[in-house]
C-alpha cells in the first residue's frame, strides 16, 4: 500500500509538538502547497516539561516564518533578549572568593572562516591581555553592562548584535497553540492517547484516544516527551543512554521573582559551575528561572537543594523547588517508517548550551522541507534524517562534554568527568589535533554542524585550552589587518555602550510602543 499523505498527526503539545505542527501547517495549509491537514493531540492530564527557557538565534527566523510578531512574542512569553552564555567558575573553582568567567557569544567581528583573529590573539600580537571574547567581539562588554542587542529603531528580528531569547516555556506553548489553531489551521484534539495501532508492515495506521476515539493519519510525529509513546513504546526503537559520558542526571528548578520592577535583566544565560554540576540563571521580563543540573552519584538531593538555595541567596527561603529526573541519550533511530520523533521523545542532553529547542527547530525544518508524500518517499527521507540527526546529536554531546573535560576543577565530579573512558573518541581526536594546530574550516565539513568554529574557539580559549601555535608562527603574517580588526572591536565596544539601551529599558519600550 502506498497511500498519499493527506493527514499528519502530531502527538504531544509541548514546545516540540506545537513548533512542529505550526511549521508543517504554515507550509502545507494551502491547496497550492498540496494541502495537508495537521492535527495535534495533547493530553489534558499530562503536563509539559515546563522548562526550556534558553534559545538560539535561529528562533528569530522561526518566529518570523510562522508569522508571529516579535513584540507579541516578547510580551506574551515574558521573553527577553539573550546574547551569550556566561560561564562562571568553569575553568577553575573560585580562588579566595574570586570568580572567573568566560563568554560564549553570538557575535564576532568577522567570520573566522574568512579571517581568523585567534592565532594573532593566541600569539600575543593583538589584544592588550584582553580575554579572547573581548578581543574579537564587543558583545562580552555589552552583556557585562546588561545592555540589549538592539535599538528601539531596529526592525523586528533585526539587531545591532546577533541575539536569541529567554522565554517562559509554558507561555510559549500557549502562544504557539493559539497561533497554530487560529491562523494556520492546525486541528487541536485534547485527549489522552491510549493505543497506537500498527499495520502488518509495522507502519502506524491510527492512534486511539480516550475521549475522541480513533484519530487517523498517514504520518505521525512523536512529541510525547520523555514518555516516547510512539517511537519508543509502540515502535520499539531502543534508547541509547549516554550517562557514561554526561554524568548529570537530575535538575532542580526554582523560579525567582525580581526584587522590583526596575531590577536589571541579564542579557545572557549565566551558567555557574558547582561542586557536582552547574546552575543556570535565566532572566525573563517578570522573573528569573534558576536551576541546578547535577549528578546524583556525586551529591545528595538535599545537598543539591542547599547549593541552589545558596546560589539564589536569602530570597530562596520562600520559594518552592521542582525536581526533574533526566535521561540523557537518544533513540537509535529518530525516524522509523511513518513516524518521526522530535523533542524529548527523540533525545535529551543536559541544557548546558540550550541546544534542544534549536534541534527541534532543525527537525521541524527538515521534515517540512523533505516532506514525503507517500510511503515510497518516506524510505529515502528516513535514511537522511536518521543520519543527519545522529551526526547532530553526537556533535552536541562532544561539544558539551568538552566543557567538563577541559575544566581544572578538582572535586570528585569534575575528576570523574576527565576519566578518559567517559570522553568520546571523536572529541579526544579533535582536541589532540587542536593542541598544535588552529581549528579551521576543515574541521567542519558538514553544513549542518550544530556548533560552528566560533563556538569552539569561545569555549576552548575561554577554558584556557593548552594550544601551542609556535611551530606555525611565521604563517600569521597579517598582523596589521588583525590589529585593525581589534581596534574596530574596541571602538565599537565604546560606541555600543553609549548607544544601546538596557535590556529592561528596551523591553519596556517595545511593550509600550510595539
Ligand atoms: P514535553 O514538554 O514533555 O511535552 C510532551 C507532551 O506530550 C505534553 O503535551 C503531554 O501532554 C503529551 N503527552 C504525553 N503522553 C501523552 C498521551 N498519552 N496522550 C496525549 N499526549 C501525551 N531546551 C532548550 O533548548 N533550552 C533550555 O534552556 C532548556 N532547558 C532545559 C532544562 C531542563 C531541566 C530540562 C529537563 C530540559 C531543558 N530543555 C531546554 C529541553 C526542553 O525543555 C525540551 O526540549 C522542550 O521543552 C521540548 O519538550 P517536548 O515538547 O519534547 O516534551
Amino acid at each position: 500500500m502506498n497511500e498519499q499523505v493527506k493527514q499528519v498527526v502530531v502527538v504531544g503539545g509541548g514546545t516540540a509538538g506545537w513548533l512542529t505542527a505550526a511549521n508543517l501547517a504554515q507550509k502545507f495549509n494551502s491547496v497550492e502547497s498540496g494541502a495537508i491537514q495537521v492535527t495535534l493531540v495533547e493530553s489534558p492530564d499530562i503536563p509539559t516539561i515546563g522548562v526550556g527557557e534558553g534559545t538560539w538565534p535561529t528562533m528569530r527566523k522561526t518566529l518570523a516564518k510562522l508569522g508571529i510578531s516579535e513584540a507579541d512574542f516578547l510580551s506574551k512569553c515574558n521573553a527577553s533578549f539573550k546574547q551569550a552564555t556566561k560561564f562562571v567558575n568553569w575553568q577553575q573553582a573560585p580562588k579566595n572568593g574570586i570568580n572567573s568567567h568566560y563568554y560564549h557569544l553570538f557575535t564576532s567581528i568577522n567570520d573566522p572562516l574568512d579571517f581568523n583573529l585567534a592565532p594573532y590573539w593566541k600569539l600575543g600580537m593583538i589584544g592588550d591581555n584582553n580575554s579572547y571574547a573581548e578581543t574579537i567581539s564587543m558583545q562580552a562588554a555589552i552583556c557585562e553592562s546588561g545592555l540589549a542587542p538592539k535599538l528601539i529603531t531596529n526592525r523586528e528580528f533585526e539587531g545591532v548584535q546577533n541575539y536569541a531569547y529567554h522565554l517562559d516555556a509554558g507561555l510559549f506553548t500557549d502562544l504557539l497553540r493559539e497561533h497554530a489553531t487560529t491562523k494556520l489551521g492546525v486541528k487541536h484534539v485534547s485527549a489522552n492517547v491510549t493505543d497506537v495501532n500498527l499495520d502488518d508492515d509495522g507502519y502506524i495506521i491510527n492512534i486511539h484516544c480516550d475521549s475522541v476515539g480513533v484519530v487517523l493519519g498517514e504520518f505521525f510525529v512523536d512529541c510525547t516527551g520523555f514518555k516516547s509513546l510512539l517511537i519508543g513504546k509502540a515502535l520499539g526503537i531502543p534508547f541509547k543512554s549516554i550517562d557514561d559520558t554526561l554524568l548529570c542526571d537530575h535538575a532542580l528548578a526554582i523560579q525567582v521573582p525580581y526584587e522590583n520592577e526596575e531590577s536589571s535583566i541579564a542579557s545572557c544565560t549565566i551558567s555557574t559551575a558547582q561542586e557536582a554540576g552547574w546552575t543556570w540563571d535565566i532572566g525573563l521580563s517578570n522573573r528569573r528561572g534558576t536551576g541546578y543540573v547535577y549528578s546524583s552519584a556525586h551529591t545528595s538531593h538535599e545537598r543539591a537543594e542547599q547549593v541552589l538555595r545558596n546560589y539564589i541567596g536569602p530570597q530562596a527561603d520562600q520559594l518552592e523547588s521542582r525536581l526533574i529526573k533526566m535521561n540523557v541519550g537518544y533513540r537509535e533511530k529518530f525516524w522509523h517508517k511513518n513516524c518521526f520523533a522530535i523533542g524529548l521523545s527523540a533525545a535529551f542532553v543536559e541544557p548546558l548550551e540550550a541546544s534542544a529547542i534549536f534541534l527541534i527547530e532543525a527537525s521541524a525544518n527538515m521534515l517540512s522541507e523533505l516532506f514525503p508524500r507517500d510511503r515510497h518517499a518516506m524510505l529515502a527521507v528516513e535514511e537522511k534524517v536518521n543520519k543527519s540527526f545522529k551526526f547532530r546529536w553526537d556533535k552536541t554531546i562532544d561539544f558539551i562534554k568538552m566543557h567538563y573535560f577541559l575544566s581544572k576543577r578538582t572535586e570528585p565530579f569534575w575528576q570523574d568527568n576527565k576519566v578518559l573512558s567517559t570522553v568520546p573518541d571523536t572529541l579526544l581526536a579533535s582536541l589532540d589535533s587542536w593542541k598544535h594546530q588552529l581549528i579551521t574550516g576543515y574541521d567542519f565539513d558538514n553544513v549542518y554542524e550544530p556548533f560552528p568554529l566560533d563556538s569552539y574557539q569561545y569555549v576552548l580559549y575561554g577554558m584556557g585550552f593548552d594550544q601551542t601555535l609556535t611551530f606555525n608562527e611565521n604563517s600569521y603574517t597579517k598582523q596589521g589587518f588583525a590589529q585593525q580588526q581589534y581596534n574596530t572591536v574596541q571602538d565599537l565596544t565604546q560606541k555600543m555602550q553609549q548607544q544601546l539601551p538596557e535590556n529592561r529599558e528596551l523591553l519596556n519600550k517595545i511593550a509600550q510602543y510595539g
